[in-house]
């Protein structure tokens, strides 16, 4: 191993690091031990065996997408595991430590064995911190661009199926109120599985319901649900007035304007806001064309659209929307990493992870400017050489 993986438990330092807390930002030295930080000392005074000095660079947590189909060519539905999981070394690169990996629906054989091969790439790369189904339990009339073949009615059996094929990966399901039963709500509740509203035409009275009967969280606020009409409300208004439920919003400039996102935070505050990608396997290829969800897509690069135009995820990466965001709402860098990786490290019950402080988890992402220059997972990454001191 070279000298500059950090990967035992003797204490390493990142000296002069501008540390990014929930209120403000402290210059400091992280003191890290094994995948914890254990401390945050005055800048220039951690003690380690191994100091690297970050000259004032931006550190926080890693950044978490907790939705996301794919990306640099790589279909999280299409791909096998070993591929899936190779993306997590680029999710790495970029400071994104954590991903729900989000599955559309399909046919129910085929999406079965889709299931079991994302259980697979979970348990090949950590970053995978489970599967999101995005289905198959939805509105038929607010698809978007999932595939309509694999949109079912409800149906215990296929659940069960789908519960099992993911052997305890499965963290998140996107349900319509009026496709789930609250019954099958309760269960998967029990099961620890987190029920979140989306693609859904329901009314007001049915979301106040499904969050009553466990649903604490929505799948991409605004888009694939009816709009606010003053007189009938529906779904968005009581997702965003019950402070139980945390909504993701897709932050990438096109699938939200972004007084609807400022209107959400503030509502629900900086814990109850979820920026996700949404990103699809065009993200990261710049103009280009192919198939999601079984449609030919088209990608500019910074839309990607079916034939008809219905927008088919976003090709935008969690780091850069969250950019884009911030400088658009002027954001603090402390927003916008609640937004970024908090806020989901909380919904997706990551425990330690999210933010940094003694005891928390060395999930962290390094920054110079714009751009993640080093990643820790666990404490666990590599550091340029020229960082080191000694
Ligand atoms: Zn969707
Ligand atoms: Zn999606």
């Amino acid at each position: 191993m070279s000298d500059h993986r950090l990967e035992n438990a003797t204490p390493r330092v990142l000296r002069n690091a501008a540390v990014v807390l929930p209120d403000r930002m402290l210059l400091a030295d992280l003191v890290i031990r094994g995948p914890m930080v254990e401390s945050l000392a005055p800048a220039g005074k951690g003690k380690g065996t191994e100091i690297y000095d970050l000259e004032g660079k931006r550190v926080t947590p890693g950044l978490i997408d907790a939705h996301i189909h794919g990306g640099w060519g790589v279909d999280f539905y299409r791909d096998e595991a070993e591929t899936i999981a190779a993306t997590g070394e680029k999710f790495l690169a970029s400071g994104v430590t954590s991903v729900l990996l989000t599955l559309h629906p399909g046919p129910p054989d085929e999406l079965l064995g889709r299931v079991q091969n994302a259980a697979a790439a979970c348990e090949l790369s950590p970053v995978f911190a489970g599967i999101h189904l995005e289905g198959p339990f939805v509105a038929t009339d607010r698809k978007g661009a999932l595939p309509e073949e694999g949109i079912v009615p409800y149906d215990p059996v296929y659940l069960k199926q789908l519960i099992d094929a993911a052997r305890g990966k499965l963290r998140m399901m996107t349900f319509a109120p009026e496709a789930l039963p609250s019954s099958a709500l309760a269960q998967m509740r029990s099961l620890g599985i987190g029920m979140s509203i989306g693609h859904t035409s329901c009314d007001l009275a049915a979301t106040e319901d499904a969050i009553r009967a466990g649903a604490r969280r929505c799948t991409h606020l605004c888009n694939a649900m009816p709009p606010i009409h003053h007189r009938d409300p529906g779904p968005i208004v009581g997702l965003l007035l019950d402070h139980r439920v945390r909504v993701e919003l897709i932050c990438d400039g096109q699938h939200v304007d972004d007084q609807m996102i400022e209107l959400a935070l503030r509502l629900k505050g900086n814990d109850g806001v979820i920026a996700v990608s949404d990103a699809m396997p065009l993200a990261g290829m710049g103009t280009a064309a192919g198939t999601f969800c079984g449609q030919e897509v088209q990608s500019d690069g910074a839309r990607a659209t079916l034939a008809d135009g219905t927008l088919a995820g976003s090709v935008t990466f969690l780091p850069e929307a969250l950019r884009r965001t911030a400088r658009a709402l002027d954001l603090t860098p402390s927003r916008m990493v609640s937004l970024g990786s908090t806020a989901a490290a909380r919904d997706l019950g990551l425990p330690r992870t999210g933010q940094i402080g003694s005891g928390c988890r060395a999930d962290l992402a390094i920054w110079d400017g714009d751009q993640a220059v080093g990643t820790l997972r666990g404490g666990l990454g590599t550091l340029p050489p020229a960082w080191r001191l000694g």
